[in-house]
């Protein structure tokens, strides 16, 4: 009879160890006399099982095997052994028609008469025998389950394969981080492997006399090492093709005491690729020195494998200079999916930066703490800068290496790309960075649209109005100065917004806003300074639409409202020329400004028979925000902005109907 795995990780780690026990190549070949033999008399499993570190923690103290309350240990192990040989024998033929709990076939075994039976000729307590905790881990206690689960006050019913094959477990497990483990996989190759290394290198010890559990002084170690090994095995038996996507789930529980649980984690495919290809490629030595002197409370590579992120002991630190650079490389691309791009940019920002320094200005650089400094960030900004005006670096490759975060409004890039290149200014002559996997991806997303449709809109006006050298003199110079800021940006703003759609104010905020309110322009205007560097040289920079368009004008709707009849008032009794002239044209040259608002709002003169909008003290308090902070600029800005998308919207207008008449 053909035995099947079950999808129960437990009861399939039992049947693997039985497998690995009879030498089986492929664990599905497994049948029910392959177990028979395996099992034989039942002494030796019984002998094991009673010496095992590990059994009570998987069975708990009360078991037939081990529990205290039977004096005579030969004649717990009589028992122990006559329960499994009866269950043994029950396989395929169990009598009650009950699903099976663990693997859901339709037979359960009789365990109360099965019990009663197998311990007839021995001098044991004659008492009814259930499923519990102490036969099959984790099956509900009735203890504190059924307090607070009614419905589970009863044993579970499990077939007698399942329950037979789980008293193999203790061959087949390790400890990981106090909790004991078993696996799981999408590969059953891979995963009957890792069982049977364990089984081999249990039985080993067996034989020496050690009966504790893998792994139990050494955390997750023992995990990463156990998965290299499998891997160098593998490769010597050149069979070291990992299925596609094969992940691995790590199921660590405990059995014993008051609180029985259990968590299941995944070690996903691109941690395993990492781990082979580092075998492949010899690294396996380095990855188990690192891992070695991991500290307690640091962060695991197998944690970081794990959740996917960067590495700490990659990186340089005092006088270690961090992993080598394939090594780098490999946990870069597969784990932390970083593109060969990246590296490549980061190395050569690095090597660009250390031709210029003296070698004790370079170890200035080195230190972990570098990069935290502004002065330090902005010489490497200037660096990009340099390099884009030359056309060796573009704001693609800029965000490859700091990609724009979508997660938080505003222009803000992710930082890791600084350590990559602290990595590389103590690497500046390998070459070893090459990878074969993952190319950058220049996906467009959506903040990267606004960025460049506000940049070639800018830089198109100022070039149409003034050239390209003022541009050069007037912007890039300026910005490179640090003379550029939010004044310079609105007043663009408040003047295109003349002729061109989108430069409303909600469009600005989502620009320049982060998370907590605040203005955040140093980001966005670097970057538009790398996009202008490489489209200054290009004879038409191809410009792009913007799709959706926020329109708020940040203003409270009772001023919005007064505001747009004050302007369609103006324009129908002197004309749009004029408002152009008198109002926008003065307002940009600060010949008026936000005196002339109040005067406009606090004053009923253009509209006598209705009360003035604001008093005194409200004007006031609608030049501060709700904490009391002063708001008189944005203000300013706000309206002055309303009434340049008001022109606008009242050009278009007026073009269509000169236009259709
Ligand atoms: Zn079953």
């Amino acid at each position: 009879m053909k035995i099947d795995l079950t999808g129960n990780p437990f009861v399939d780690t039992g049947l693997a160890v039985i497998a690995a026990r009879a030498h089986l190549e492929d664990v599905r070949d497994l049948t029910l006399d392959t177990i028979r033999t395996v099992h034989g008399d039942g002494i030796q499993l019984t002998s094991w099982n009673s010496s095992l570190k590990n059994f009570t923690m998987i069975f708990t103290s009360n078991s037939l095997l081990t529990n205290p309350a039977i004096k005579d240990k030969a004649k717990r192990a009589k028992s122990y052994r006559a329960v499994l040989g009866g269950l043994l024998s029950k396989i395929g033929i169990e009598e009650l028609s009950k699903r099976c709990e663990a693997c859901g076939t339709y037979r359960s075994v009789d365990f109360v008469t099965l019990c009663r039976t197998a311990l007839a000729g021995i001098e044991i307590k004659d008492q009814p025998r259930f499923i519990g905790r102490d036969w099959f881990p984790l099956s509900g206690s009735l203890g504190s389950d059924a307090q607070a689960l009614p419905a589970a006050s009863r044993p579970v019913n499990l077939c007698a394969k399942c329950l037979f094959a789980i008293h193999y477990l203790p061959l087949g497990l390790i400890l990981l981080d106090g909790r004991l483990a078993v696996f799981q996989s999408t590969s059953i190759e891979f995963w009957y492997e890792l069982v049977r290394d364990i089984v081999i290198e249990v039985e080993v010890r067996i034989t020496a006399g050690i009966y504790d559990t893998f792994g139990a002084k050494e955390g997750s170690k023992a995990l990463v090492k156990r998965l290299l090994s499998l891997f160098r095995r593998l490769q010597a038996e050149q069979r070291s093709n990992l299925q596609p996507g094969t992940a691995l789930q790590v199921w660590r529980f405990t059995n014993s005491g008051a609180s029985p649980e259990c968590a299941i984690e995944e070690i996903p495919n691109p941690a395993l690729v990492f781990l082979q290809k580092a075998v492949q490629h010899g690294l396996d030595q380095e990855i188990e020195t690192l891992i070695g002197n991991e500290g307690k409370k640091e962060r695991t590579l197998f944690r970081c494998i794990t959740e996917r992120k960067d590495y700490f002991r990659l990186y340089p630190k005092g006088k270690w200079t961090g992993a080598s650079p394939k090594l780098f490389a490999l946990y870069q691309a597969h784990v932390c999916e970083r593109s060969g791009r990246a590296l490549t940019l980061a190395h050569t920002l690095a090597k660009e930066r250390a031709k210029e320094l003296r070698p004790k200005d370079l170890e200035r650089l080195r230190r972990e703490e570098a990069f935290k400094e502004r002065s330090v960030r902005n010489q490497f900004q200037s660096l990009i800068a340099e390099l884009s005006q030359k056309r060796k670096f573009s704001l693609n490759d800029y965000l490859v290496l700091f990609p724009l975060r979508e997660d938080v409004p505003g222009i803000q890039v992710h930082g890791d790309g600084w350590r990559l290149v602290r990595y590389y200014l103590h690497h500046v002559d390998d070459s070893n960075i090459e990878i074969t996997c993952s190319a950058s991806s220049e996906g467009c997303s959506p903040k990267l649209v606004l960025l460049r449709f506000y940049s070639i809109r800018i830089l198109q006006h100022y070039v149409q109005e003034r050239g390209k050298e003022r541009f050069q003199s007037e912007v890039l110079n300026r910005i490179r100065r640090g003379e550029i800021g939010a004044l310079w940006l609105r007043r663009q703003f408040t003047s295109l917004a003349e002729t061109y759609p989108g430069f409303s104010y909600g469009m600005w905020e989502q620009l320049c806003r982060n998370e907590r309110g605040g203005l955040i322009l140093h980001e966005l205007l670097f970057q538009m300074r790398i996009l202008w560097s490489g489209l200054l040289t290009q004879a038409h920079p191809s410009g792009i639409t913007l799709q959706n368009c926020e329109r708020s004008s940040g203003l409270p709707t009772a001023v919005e409202t007064y505001l747009r009849e004050l302007f369609a008032r103006y324009t129908e009794q002197r004309g749009l020329k004029r408002f152009h002239r008198d109002v926008l044209v003065r307002l940009r040259r600060k010949e008026i400004g936000l005196g002339w608002f109040e005067h406009q709002i606090r004053n009923t003169g253009w509209k006598p028979s209705q009360l003035a909008l604001f008093s005194a003290d409200e004007w006031e308090n609608f030049l501060r925000d709700e904490n009391g902070r002063p708001l008189a600029e944005e203000r300013l800005f706000q309206m002055h902005l309303l009434f340049a998308n008001l022109y606008r919207g009242a050009t278009v207008d007026h073009k269509e109907q000169e236009e259709s008449s």
